[in-house]
């Protein structure tokens, strides 16, 4: 295994790159838009006599004139040598050791220059049990070539102000595609998650992923069903909530690699009324988008809830058909979603509550007796449930005007409440879609659950209801 590993590592590398220097006048990189912890890392290790860069996603962004949020530098000195020109600095990973050197809010990651055969957990060279190939460093050639797009290996120099250019990133960034460095399947085998990234990378980019780099995708997307499913939970994040999320998800379907992150979503897609949920869901990841932009909150249970909801329904609606209790059928879907969804991505179960609760309050919706819709105004999860309402009226007009009637009861007393209210009381007033009519045959009272105390942390793993 891990001799095929390292074959691969060698064969996916290309021949010793041929370096291309950018002199500071030909690129438009300026120290402006460097964050001061970055620039200080760089000119202290200068000035001790270390090659210092700044590398990866900060260039490639500075080159396309964004605004980086985070600064990686690579140098030749160790991660001790590092450490010891620092005091605000403290050496973190035990695979491959990293410095990270610490200004208040920032955090500057320090790595020295990776030899190659680093890649991925598969790589781990182990003898006798001892890691023996951790921290195995290397030349800035070296370190380029295991990177993963030539766009993400381009290197600004603090000695000259220079851009270094390896594998040709320079030109990809100019005609806006994604390449992979090296052989592009066996770069994919030694880390599937990077088929996520060209996926990611293009969307938030606007680039377009080359045929090479794509055409491995039929063939190994489905490793990604193996990769950490902690790691695809970060990597989820990343995609859909960095403000290009309706983008990643029209990429990842594209790209057919949606079925092997989310299949109940993939599956929903694919069915019936697949249309009405693609709608519902680029409504929810647009409207994820601009509160990313105007710089509001979002949590992963909204989107997550909005991501498995097609799952969800098609799920309780066939039990509701075949003569199941409906609240019951609706808990028995969500979790039953949830559970295969955790089996890929990790979501912690902090966040699955949450999202049963949005998922159990929508018929809730519907009910608009005073008593009720006053315990329903003061639920803690009544925001979120609200919003996922509006998400799902702007695929179904009846609901629209729910979610309208809703935001009206949000604004008004309790007294102004009453002329809200439809005369008869009892009966609820929308004339249910087909969709609402199915949630709405729950039954008012729930069965009430026992549930394990959230742990707080990121195992992931879903408690099963008392059944
Ligand atoms: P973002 O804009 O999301 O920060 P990024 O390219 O900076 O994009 P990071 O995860 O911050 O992404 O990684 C920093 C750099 O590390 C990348 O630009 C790339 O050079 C390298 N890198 C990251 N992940 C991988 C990987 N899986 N395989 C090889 N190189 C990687
Ligand atoms: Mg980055």
């Amino acid at each position: 295994m891990r001799r095929n590993n390292e074959k691969a590592a060698q064969a996916a590398a290309p021949a010793r790159p041929q370096v291309r220097v950018i002199a500071r006048d030909q690129h438009g990189i300026s120290r402006r838009n460097i964050s001061n912890g970055a620039l200080r890392v760089l000119y202290r290790l200068n000035e001790a006599g270390y090659e210092a860069f700044l590398v990866g996603g900060a260039v490639r962004d500075l080159l396309l004139g964004g605004h980086p949020k985070d600064f990686d530098i690579a140098t030749n000195a160790t991660p001790e040598q590092v450490r010891g020109l620092f005091r605000n600095c403290r050496l973190i990973g035990r695979r491959f050791r990293l410095a990270h050197v610490v200004f208040g809010q920032e955090i500057v990651e320090v790595a020295t220059f990776r030899g190659i055969g680093e890649e991925g957990n598969l790589d781990r060279h182990v003898v006798d049990g001892r890691i023996v190939r951790d921290n195995v460093y290397g030349s800035i050639e070296e370190d380029a070539i295991r990177r993963d797009f030539r766009v993400n290996a381009l290197y600004y120099n603090i000695a000259d102000f220079s851009v270094r250019d390896y594998v040709g990133g320079m030109a990809d960034l100019e005609k806006k595609e994604l390449h992979l460095i090296g052989d592009p399947e066996l770069r994919y085998r030694e880390d599937p998650v990077r088929m996520l990234r060209a996926v990611r990378l293009a969307a938030k980019l606007g680039f377009r992923i080359d045929e090479s780099a794509e055409r491995p995708f039929a063939r190994e997307g489905q490793l990604l069903c193996d990769a950490a499913p902690a790691r695809l939970f970060d990597e989820s994040l990343k995609l859909f909530l960095s403000g290009h999320g309706l983008a990643s998800f029209r990429e990842l379907d594209r790209s057919g690699l949606l079925q092997f992150v989310f299949p109940s979503t993939a599956a929903a897609l694919a069915r019936q009324r697949g249309d009405e949920f693609r709608r519902l869901v680029e409504h929810g990841l647009s409207n994820t988008d601009q509160r990313v932009q105007a710089g509001k909150s979002v949590t992963p249970a909204f989107l997550f809830a909005v991501l498995l909801w097609g799952g969800v329904r098609e799920r309780a609606e066939r039990a509701i058909a075949a003569g199941s209790d409906a609240a019951q059928a609706w808990d028995n879907a969500a979790e039953a979603v949830i559970r295969e969804q955790t089996g890929r991505v990790a979501i912690p179960r902090r966040f699955s509550l949450v999202m049963e609760e949005i998922w159990a309050l929508q018929p809730r919706f519907e009910q608009r007796v005073k008593k009720r819709v006053l315990r329903l105004l003061s639920h803690p999860r009544f925001r979120a449930a609200f919003d996922f309402l509006v998400v799902r009226g702007e695929v179904d007009p009846q609901l629209a005007e729910l979610a309208q009637w809703w935001e009206q009861a949000q604004e008004s007393d309790s007294s102004e409440l009453g002329e809200l209210l439809p005369q008869s009381t009892a009966a609820p007033v929308v004339a249910a879609s087909d969709e609402s009519a199915a949630l709405h045959a729950a039954p008012r009272k729930r069965r009430r659950r026992r549930r394990r105390k959230a742990s707080g942390g990121s195992s992931g793993d879903v408690t099963p209801a008392d059944s």
